[in-house]
């Protein structure tokens, strides 16, 4: 028993460690230093250096057409501020290509990996060398191994051309069965190519990560983790009281979603003869055609019956468990702040408060939190909430919906008053930038502009560089 409390005790100062640094606060992302050279050369210089390779896929004219393209749209995403650099984020996905291609010092030098602020569980390897490793990858892998044998088979679409290849094709499908064929046919004979290549990217893939010392198992539970990526990651039902409720803030229970409203809105779609169309494919091969990531089932086995035999004494992260924790975590705290951003502000509300579950003082989510509810409240007063917010109809995820159904159900000034009650329910609140500016902006539209006016002064104290205090004079008459 004692071993067990000695142990246990063990794995929380571990843990605590592990975390320490989000246990606070945490500081979002910023762009410093010197602009990396790729982001800098111009669309024509890469055109014209590409067109000075041969290549045995492309005839001359395709190559212009598809270096012009893809270089253009490449010069695009570098530039449209969605992507990293001279951060930790960049620096980690680049020592894994360093491990990778530790052998082949060439190849090494034409691949560049860029992480972007897209949250879908992805990564793309671009024709000249570029490959993009979405936020949503890094937050949602287990471990560095899984992130490297994606880069590996990402590293081999880029070997074997696929994207020549694939352009060359896309051209030829359009010819063929151009004007007779519909949309879909033409996007289905596009993916049965990719299929193939997909199984040669698997497999070149495999051989570049079997030569590093990831650990081979990991390749096929990266592909499980890619065909589980539709769903939604790490969610379960909010204690919504616990979180809300304060002395001056109570939740009925007419606003939560339970099994009874569940019951009533099945009838009442009843009672409006509401007959639900649902598309179903008609076999598992249609199933497939639809999905992201077609025959994954298939992969999975080939790659596991690839990698049954290679030795175990790999290991899953090089650059050690506690830096891919802190990366893991970072990647999760950034696509918070990329949803708060854009103003998808239920969803990031909602991530923040999972989160808050693992670091409960943490002051930028209970900031986030704070803000979110802010806005939501500010589109709602001018009726435009579904600018920012779905419907709860929307969500499959129950745990989500339970949340929207819950923020659907407050009128104007209730919204205000929950973010007003929670925002000064918070202990130390006052040393919280992004709460003292809050709560005054919330208790202006509440009308209680004197109360407000004692938040601007502190505000101006506790802050006198804050990011709002030109704001906050402003609101003093200053
Ligand atoms: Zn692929």
């Amino acid at each position: 028993m004692l071993r067990v409390l000695i142990l246990s005790s063990a794995f929380v100062l571990v843990s605590f460690n592990l975390f320490g640094q989000f246990e606070s606060n945490y500081e979002p992302i910023l762009y410093t230093g010197t602009i990396p050279d790729h982001f800098l050369h111009s669309a024509k210089e890469k055109i014209t250096s590409h067109l000075e390779q041969k290549d045995d896929i492309l005839s001359k004219k395709e190559g212009e057409e598809f270096y012009t393209s893809t270089n253009f749209e490449l010069s695009k995403i570098l530039l449209s501020g969605e992507i990293y650099f001279n951060d930790k984020l960049t620096k980690y996905v680049n020592s894994i290509i360093d491990n990778l291609l530790k052998e082949q010092p060439e190849l090494r030098k034409q691949i560049t990996g860029c992480v972007t602020k897209f949250t879908a569980v992805n990564a793309a390897a671009w024709g000249e060398g570029t490959l993009f490793i979405n936020l949503g990858l890094i937050a949602r892998v287990e471990n560095e191994a899984q992130l490297a044998y994606i880069l590996s088979h990402e590293i081999a679409h880029y070997i074997k051309k696929h994207n020549l290849e694939q352009f060359k094709n896309d051209k030829e499908v359009e010819k063929s069965i151009f004007n007779k064929a519909n949309e879909m046919e033409q996007l289905f004979a596009k993916l049965s190519f990719s299929r193939e290549n997909e199984y040669e990217a698997d497999k070149y893939g495999l051989e570049i990560y079997l030569e590093s010392n990831y650990d081979p198992k990991e390749a096929a539970n990266a592909l499980r983790l890619l065909k589980k990526s539709d769903e939604p990651d790490q969610t379960h039902q909010l204690d919504l009281r616990k979180i809300f409720e304060t002395k001056t803030f109570t939740i009925e229970d007419a606003m939560l979603y339970t099994e009874k409203t569940i019951e009533k809105e099945k009838k009442d779609q009843e009672d409006f003869l509401v007959i639900e169309v649902k598309v179903k494919p008609e076999n598992i091969d249609e199933a497939e055609k639809l999905s992201t990531h077609p025959n994954i089932d298939k992969r999975i086995e080939a790659i596991e019956f690839a990698t049954k035999k290679v030795g175990k004494s790999k290991t899953k992260n090089i650059q050690g468990a506690q830096l891919f924790k802190e990366i893991q975590k970072t990647a999760t705290f950034e696509i918070i702040e990329k949803q708060f951003n854009i103003g998808a502000y239920s969803r990031c509300l909602y991530n923040a408060l999972l989160l808050l579950e693992v670091f409960p003082k943490n002051k930028y989510l209970v900031g986030v939190v704070s803000r979110s509810l802010y806005w939501i409240a500010y589109y709602q007063s001018i009726n435009s909430l579904r600018l920012v917010m779905p419907n709860h109809y929307r969500s499959d995820d129950p745990a989500y919906k339970s949340l929207l159904y819950f923020l659907n159900k407050l009128d104007n000034k209730q919204m205000l008053q929950l973010c007003y009650s929670y925002s000064k329910s918070k202990p130390n609140g006052k040393e919280n930038e992004a709460l003292v500016i809050t709560i005054p902006r919330v208790l202006d539209m509440l009308n209680e502009n004197e109360k407000a006016k004692k938040y601007y002064k502190l505000y101006q104290t506790n802050f006198p560089e804050g990011n709002y205090i030109e704001f906050a004079k402003y609101k003093l008459g200053e």
